[in-house]
């Protein structure tokens, strides 16, 4: 549907990027009456190779479906029955694991799934899809943002065929090096893991029963992530260079390299289209505000997508960012003031950097083979999976389900 907009208007929201996070956020907030135009590098008729498959929890899941795109998603995702984590480090006592189960969670959603695993692609196309048809969304394709400027009541931002448009918000959505954040002057911090993950899909001897499983050994996980059919996306964690080259190789040299270290724990695997591998970095931005400006999903944080949580945070950004606009503007509050747009770092810094953090004491736990850390990390995984408390308080917080949730994300009121 073509967008309705004169020359002098003055948008709402301006959102820089249209991945996962920037996509959904434009359609929840111009469902909600907001004037938005949406910026993007991409070129949505072309389809990019993308090795990842997200997990997307129960109330990541609720914002999609309020945004109208999970109907036809649903035949393409792989319900999520559980998540196992299994210590595969050198142990007297075997190798500890814990299973966490839909069982885990609240009883009022009986049957319904931790989560759904869909292919990166498949959900970019159903949030391409939608964007296309929605109306009060100005959407710049193939446009490269390169700066804004305050000027009163509204920003003034440039693309780089020297178009300039004027909203009240600009929201980064614009990823891990967020060109917005840049602009804004906003500081990161983080570190470099000298790590990167390998991923790819394979098909699997075994039948996976929609159970995620991921193995931790000395050198960095290997994780299986269920996909539809016995076929799965690997995730693989080694040093920079050994993860690269080993995507680099011949498809029958990657399956042998995988089935002689992993066959026993996930079933022969075979390679379905090509590996890719992605270097893993910290980085979290020192403010998700400023006047006139908002940070959302990567833009916002790179964590260690060790446990498949970045998007899903980012999503948790979304709902609340939503909600708390639509608070400033039910009050009569300009929404690219600071005093809108505090509540909403207020709400996500801490959950977010507190996941992030915990992700990379996770990775740092596990990661080895020290001594004084094995007992340690084997007893976590034997109370996590012994005491049913700490297993529903470890799957809440993995789906979702806590408390403060954003309105988009809560289960519906019966
Ligand atoms: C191997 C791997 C597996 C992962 N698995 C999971 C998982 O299971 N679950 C999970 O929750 N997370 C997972 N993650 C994390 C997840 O990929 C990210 O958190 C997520 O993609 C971030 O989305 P985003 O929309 O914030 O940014 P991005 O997806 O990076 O999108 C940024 C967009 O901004 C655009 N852009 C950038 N600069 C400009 C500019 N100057 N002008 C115009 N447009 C611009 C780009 O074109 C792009 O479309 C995984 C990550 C990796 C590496």
């Amino acid at each position: 549907m073509a967008p309705d907009t004169a020359p002098d208007t003055v948008f709402d929201i301006a959102i820089v990027g249209a991945g996962p996070t920037g996509a959904s956020l434009a359609l929840a907030v111009a469902q909600t009456g907001f004037r938005v135009l949406l910026i993007d590098g991409r070129d949505p008729d072309q389809v990019r190779a993308d090795g990842r498959n997200f997990a997307i929890v129960r109330g990541s899941w609720r914002l999609l479906e309020g945004c109208g795109v999970t109907e036809g998603l649903v035949a393409e995702a792989e319900p999520l029955n559980g998540l196992e984590a299994t210590d595969g480090g050198t142990h007297w006592f075997g190798a500890p694991s814990a299973l966490f189960t839909a069982e885990d969670l609240p009883e009022d959603e009986a049957g319904v799934p931790l989560g759904y695993m869909i292919e990166a692609p498949r959900l970019q196309g159903a949030l391409d899809a939608k964007l296309a048809d929605e109306r009060l969304i100005d959407w710049q394709r193939k446009a490269a943002f390169t700066g804004f400027e305050r000027a009163a009541g509204h920003v003034a931002v440039s693309l780089g065929d020297g178009r300039v448009f004027r909203a009240r918000l600009i929201v980064g959505c614009d990823g891990v090096n967020s060109p917005v954040r840049q602009a804004a002057g906003i500081a990161v911090e983080g570190r470099d893991y000298g790590k990167s993950v390998f991923a790819a899909n394979v098909s699997l001897s075994r039948p996976h029963g929609g159970i995620a499983r991921q193995l931790f050994t000395p050198e960095g996980p290997f994780a299986t992530l269920p996909l539809r059919g016995d076929r799965a996306n690997l995730a693989w964690y080694m040093k920079t260079g050994a993860a690269e080259t080993l995507a680099g190789l011949g498809q029958e040299e990657i399956e042998a390299e995988l089935n002689s270290r992993f066959a026993e724990f996930a079933g022969e695997m075979r390679l379905e289209g090509k590996a890719i591998s992605y270097p893993l970095e910290l980085k979290i931005a020192d403010e998700m505000v400023a006047a006139r400006v908002a940070l959302v999903g990567d833009a916002a944080r790179r964590i260690n997508p060790l446990a498949g949580q970045g998007l899903n945070l980012g999503f948790k950004d979304v709902a609340a960012l939503v909600e708390v606009l639509e608070d400033g503007r039910h009050a009569g509050l300009d929404i690219g003031a600071l005093n809108v747009l505090d509540p909403y770092q207020q709400w996500r810094r801490f959950d977010a950097n507190a996941t992030a953090l915990g992700l990379d004491a996770v990775d740092r736990l596990f990661s080895n083979d020290r001594a004084v850390l094995k007992p340690l990390r084997g007893a976590g995984l034997m109370l996590a999976d012994k005491l049913p408390f700490l297993r529903r308080r470890l799957a809440r917080q993995a789906s979702a389900q806590q408390s403060h949730l954003p309105k988009r994300m809560q289960p519906a009121r019966r």
